[in-house]
């Protein structure tokens, strides 16, 4: 499989540490308030990275951190802590919003039919890890006190800005947005690892360390939980784009300088989704979230399908007109598995099979090309075989895809024949269809003088009949 590699620019091959094992880490949300439909861009393509991986028979361990910590309203060090500003924005504890968010966070991901991670951890849960990792950067002298908190010292690293693509005069902490500059810094690029001093001391987590109470900062509890669920080498590291700097060069910085060695291979960084206004922000600008798309009728694997149609390393455009395409693409994919459902299955023909399994493994092979892997899906639908060989591949392709699309289908029929079922209990359904099967037998009869009669007599109260190769259908005004 080829990967795109933020670390080398490049398109590599994907080769973990151990061969048929991955081990995956995400950046989790940081709940402050509910996930964005950018923020679930993010981990719907992360989610079809790791479906794909175990698709391709890797035994995959992903770990995802809950941020309920130390992510302060800039991704530097500055500002109000967001749990905090979550906190008053809503006169509830920290400890009441996180809780609230992260079960609003995996309802969603619920919904968008992303697999929950086999270890979630809350960065409050692992205080002592941070608090072991920062002393032994102290003590490898690549971490200082000053003013209060402890710093990661950026001058004592060999190559700090690793994901080259950055200007280091763009990206400097104190530069970048006009934020204000802290004085203990001995180097712009130098991050807090434990705050006990902040402008805004009204933290309302804190715990006990070496350094006098304080709290964590944002970078080192990424670091620290993939180290501790995943040990020293991890294969595949996750995140937005915007994590990139100075989120994952922070966490570099400190898990590298901490090892003494290459920490994660690559780095799988999706772009972002916009509206035609700009960038979405949880804190500004057009806030939509999944339970938005849901209250406008839209069906959240509409947006997993949206989503899936462009790739994961070009930024995405949200629009209405967009995802209503999505919708009408959804339905006619569904319509279509409806009425394979519905032919006799015949047997499963291997060859067309596997010929539409490797068109699908080329397309997610090549730098998971989603795109690609949908139109694999529609070519299934255009190949001469049996409806068994299509609904094999429809139901194998949606290990990746995710799209439920063969329940759909299925749950659509169910609801024909019960609402069949319902209306054959119907008197006037009954007498209906007792006409109907009449007027049949009276045109086979040749008796057409009361084949039209009955044509008549159901047109004055209302039905129509309208005549198909199928059949005798009807409709009722
Ligand atoms: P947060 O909850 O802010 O920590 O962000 C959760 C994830 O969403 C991170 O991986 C971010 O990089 C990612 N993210 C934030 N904004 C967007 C966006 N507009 N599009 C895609 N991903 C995003
Ligand atoms: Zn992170």
């Amino acid at each position: 499989m080829l990967l795109y590699n933020s670390l080398s620019r490049t398109r590599e091959e994907f080769i973990p540490n151990e061969p048929g094992k991955v081990s995956m880490y995400t950046c989790g949300p940081t709940v402050y308030h509910y996930a964005h439909i950018g923020n679930l861009r993010s981990y719907i393509m992360e989610d079809v990275l790791e479906k794909y991986l175990r698709y391709s028979g890797y035994d995959v361990t992903r770990v995802m951190n809950i941020t309920d910590v130390g992510h302060l309203s800039s991704d530097a060090d500055t500002g109000e802590d967001k749990m905090l500003k979550g906190a008053k924005r809503e006169k509830k504890t920290v400890l009441e919003i996180a809780k609230f968010y992260t079960d609003a966070f995996f309802a969603d991901c619920k919904k968008l039919n992303i697999k929950t991670p086999e270890v979630v951890a809350p960065a409050t849960g692992c205080i002592d890890e941070f608090i072991r990792v920062i002393e032994e950067l102290i003590r490898k002298d690549y971490a200082y006190a000053a003013g209060g908190n402890i710093y990661f010292d950026t001058s004592k690293l060999k190559q700090y800005y690793v994901f080259n693509d950055f200007k280091e005069e763009d990206l400097e902490v104190g530069v970048r947005e006009g934020v204000e500059e802290d004085s203990n810094k001995r180097n712009k690029a130098d991050f807090v690892l434990w705050f006990t001093k902040s402008k805004f001391d009204d933290q309302e987590l804190k715990w006990e360390s070496p350094w006098g109470l304080g709290y964590p900062g944002w970078h080192i509890e990424c670091s620290c939980i993939s180290m501790k669920y995943l040990g020293q080498k991890l294969d595949i590291h996750c995140g937005g784009i915007d994590n990139a700097f100075p989120h994952h060069t922070n966490e570099i910085a400190q898990s590298e300088a901490f090892l003494g060695h290459k920490w994660c291979n690559y780095w799988f960084h999706v772009h972002h989704l916009n509206t035609n206004s700009g960038k979405m922000s949880k804190s500004s600008g057009e806030f939509l979230t999944v339970s938005l798309l849901e209250s406008k009728g839209y069906n959240p694997l509409v947006y997993r399908l949206f989503c899936l149609q462009s790739h994961y390393r070009k930024s995405l455009v949200f629009s209405y007109e967009n995802l209503d395409n999505a919708a009408t693409a959804y339905r006619k994919l569904v319509a279509k598995i409806v009425a394979l459902l519905k032919e006799p299955a015949g047997e499963l023909e291997q060859d067309a099979f596997d010929r539409r399994k490797d068109a699908f493994r080329a397309a997610l092979d090549n730098d998971m090309n989603t795109s690609l892997a949908v139109t694999a899906l529609y070519d299934v639908l255009k190949e001469k075989t049996t409806p068994a060989t299509k609904l094999a591949l429809i139901r194998d392709f949606d290990r990746v895809l995710g799209l439920d699309l063969a329940e759909a289908a299925e749950a659509q029929i169910r609801a024909e024949e019960e609402a069949k079922a319902v209306a054959s209990a119907d008197p006037f359904i009954q007498e209906i269809e007792a006409l109907i099967a009449e007027r049949i037998a009276a045109k086979k009869a040749k008796d057409y003088a009361r084949a039209d009669a009955i044509r008549q007599s159901l047109s004055d109260r209302g039905v129509t009949l309208i005549d198909t190769p199928q059949g005798t259908e009807y409709k009722i005004q």
